[in-house]
């Protein structure tokens, strides 16, 4: 497939915030994609040439972009530089330059999205001597050939910067619409064009009327078409073989919608990679993503929790009696082992164990069986005192990458397991909470202050549990988990199967997304930080900017130097003293206040925002949502 295909459908999906739009171009763009370089497209409209869950990263400056563009065009460094300070960003400087640059030659050579992804992957695996050159090599021969639109979005996907607002439920809801059937009542056929189309009231194919009418649709002739009709949901079997599925009523057609789109999202939930997803359905159908499962080795995305207010509110969404857990304050880990290999991954799908060969001998002595994925928490212990530290002495564990075993003497870490997912081959994911515990009690005989299963006690009873609350507190935990006897596993997703109770007001994890240069003694620290929250989707929304709570000494805290250090290399574009970075370093912030505010694109803003710490373990997935902040909006003008 030639990349300008999918260049013209960038600009397009760009064009428009619309969702629907998004969905239904995507999905006709995927109908037509060819089997073989369906994962490369899915993970090029993520903006990416990896899956998710793969951590190898791109790492391609913005300074090397400049050298690229440079090279591939000819121009000086200086005059490549200046015209990014002008129109501020790099996928465009290549656009227009490479579009000065061809005015009088021919396109002879195709760039095919084979060899984009190729290219741009092994910038990721070159290591040694003469890296740099050779990085700029891969990327300028990729723009030389290109044509100026290629050019925009080949500079942006190494930027890690394409910006096309293709959220996850935006590309599943498109896999879905362009490889399963359509359903009568969610699309319409067209009268004009004959296409079948969502349910709005314009063609999203030729404009024209489209006529709602859910009985009307049903009683029309769709000669030469495959029709299934279906009265239930265990109707829906051998979808591959049909082209229609017409529901008894509208009701069951949007619950037959509803239904399709969740077994995706589990597929994705437990693959976290829609390349996977898309092509066991084009082979094998809805069925097939049944057969999608969880394999030791492969991290799944974990199960997170929602808040509670206080007990009383816990014990509403989990059901009395519930299992009331220590909410330990460290980092989550997911531990894998099949036969003798081991792995540790974090919540955002990084492997860590090499970090952790402490952790990596607990597992051998201390559980069981040879082939599971658990999912816990690791705090840090003081060697001295023995008392648990709080995250922020321990997240330089994760990082680091050299002298381990210094690490592992200086900083010693105990493992809280507190769920399974999987245990010597039988998938767990179905099966009640309490069974999965009990389970976990048979595999894991713990090694005090190294490795055992999460403080539990099973209580109706609020007193009870405000003791253990307490208790908890006391040692120095974040505050305790409540969680519903019964429930199933639920990967991805941010569920009322357990609850989070906490003494503290919240704060909010927020993205930078932006930042300013300082003034006179500051003038080589960047100073401002924007901030931005998510919606579904994952479009970032900006709630405002914070200086404070930034120290001018890195001991006291996180530091304006600090912070310069890890944003400079990911700043991609910039303007005067503003620059705009890769969002991706996120910080716990607290404030005063929620004001509405038309300044910043989430239309909230926050008053006398301060930074509390850098969140290492969390992605720009993770962080509040602005679901969350209107929620903590309202809640706040109750009181
Ligand atoms: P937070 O910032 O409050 O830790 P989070 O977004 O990282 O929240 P949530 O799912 O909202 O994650 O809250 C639960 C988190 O608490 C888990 O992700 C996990 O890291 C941690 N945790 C500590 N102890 C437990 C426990 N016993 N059971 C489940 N999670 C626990």
């Amino acid at each position: 497939m030639d990349y300008i295909k999918l260049a013209e459908l960038y600009e397009k999906l760009e064009s428009t915030t619309k969702r629907l739009e998004k969905t239904y171009l995507l999905s006709k763009f995927l109908e037509k994609t060819k089997k073989e370089v369906l994962d490369y497209v899915i993970y090029l409209l993520q903006g990416r040439v990896f899956p998710p869950w793969d951590e190898r990263v791109i790492g391609f400056s913005s300074q090397l972009m400049l050298r690229a563009i440079s090279k591939s065009t000819g121009i000086s460094i200086r005059k490549v530089e200046d015209l990014w300070r002008r129109i501020g960003d790099l996928g465009n400087v290549a656009e227009n330059l490479i579009g000065k640059k061809k005015q009088s030659t021919l396109f002879t050579k195709h760039v095919t999205v084979k060899k984009v992804v190729d290219n741009i992957r092994k910038l990721a695996e070159i290591t040694g001597v003469g890296t740099v050159d050779k990085k700029i090599s891969l990327v300028s021969e990729l723009l030389t050939s290109a044509k100026p639109l290629e050019a925009k979005f080949i500079v942006r996907t190494v930027l890690e910067d394409l910006r096309t607002g293709v959220g996850e439920g935006t590309l599943r809801d498109a896999i879905a619409w362009a490889f399963l059937p359509k359903i009568i009542g969610i699309f319409y056929q067209c009268n004009e064009c004959k296409e079948f189309v969502p349910a709005v009231k314009k063609c999203l194919n030729c404009n024209s009327q489209i006529e709602l009418n859910f009985k009307k649709e049903v009683e029309k002739k769709f000669k030469g078409l495959k029709i299934l009709k279906v009265k239930k949901i265990s109707d829906l079997k051998n979808l591959k073989k049909y082209d229609l599925i017409i529901c008894k009523d509208e009701r069951l057609a949007r619950d037959v919608y509803n239904y399709i789109i969740e077994e995706l999202q589990h597929a994705y939930d437990l693959t976290t990679d829609f390349g996977v997803v898309a092509i066991k359905l084009i082979e094998k159908g809805l069925e097939g993503l049944k057969e999608i499962s969880l394999v030791p080795g492969k991290p799944i995305k974990v199960m997170l929790y929602q808040k509670a207010e206080d007990i009383k509110d816990g014990f509403e969404t989990v059901g009395k009696p519930a299992a009331l857990e220590f909410k330990y304050d460290g980092f989550r880990l997911e531990l894998h082992r099949k036969g003798e290999k081991i792995w540790l991954f974090t919540r955002r799908l990084e492997d860590v164990t090499k970090q952790f060969p402490d952790v990596v001998s607990y597992i051998k002595k201390a559980i069981k069986s040879k082939d599971f994925i658990l999912d816990c928490e690791t705090i840090g212990i003081d060697p001295k005192t023995g008392r648990w530290l709080p995250f922020q002495n321990i997240s330089q564990r994760i990082k680091r990458k050299y002298d381990i075993q210094k690490m592992v003497k200086e900083i010693p870490v105990m493992v809280n397991i507190f769920d399974a997912m999987e245990v010597d081959g039988k998938n767990l994911l179905n099966v009640p909470f309490k069974e999965r515990r009990k389970i976990l009690e048979k595999i894991v005989k713990p090694i005090k202050d190294k490795i055992g299963l999460a403080e539990q006690i099973i209580t109706s009873s609020e007193k009870e549990a405000k003791k253990f609350f307490q208790k908890a507190l006391s040692l120095g935990n974040e505050g305790i988990m409540m969680k519903n006897l019964n429930a199933i596993y639920k990967p991805g997703s941010r569920v009322g199967y357990g609850v989070k109770v906490k003494p503290v007001l919240e704060s909010l994890d927020l993205v930078i997304t932006g930042a300013e240069w300082g003034r006179g003694k500051r003038a080589t620290w960047l100073s401002s930080f924007v901030l931005a929250c998510r919606d579904e989707e994952g479009n970032l929304l900006e709630v405002g900017k914070v200086g404070t709570g930034i120290k001018e000494k890195a001991e006291e805290g996180v530091s304006f130097e600090q912070l310069t250090k890890i944003l400079k290399p990911l700043i991609i574009g910039q303007k005067g003293r503003e620059v705009r970075v890769k969002p991706e370093i996120v910080v716990e912030v607290t404030y005063g206040e929620i004001q509405k505010s038309p300044s910043y694109s989430s239309g909230y803003a926050l008053r006398f925002p301060r930074v509390v710490r850098l969140r290492t373990d969390r992605t720009v997935n993770d962080i509040t949502t602005i679901g969350e902040i209107r929620n903590l909006y309202k809640k706040q003008h109750k009181k």
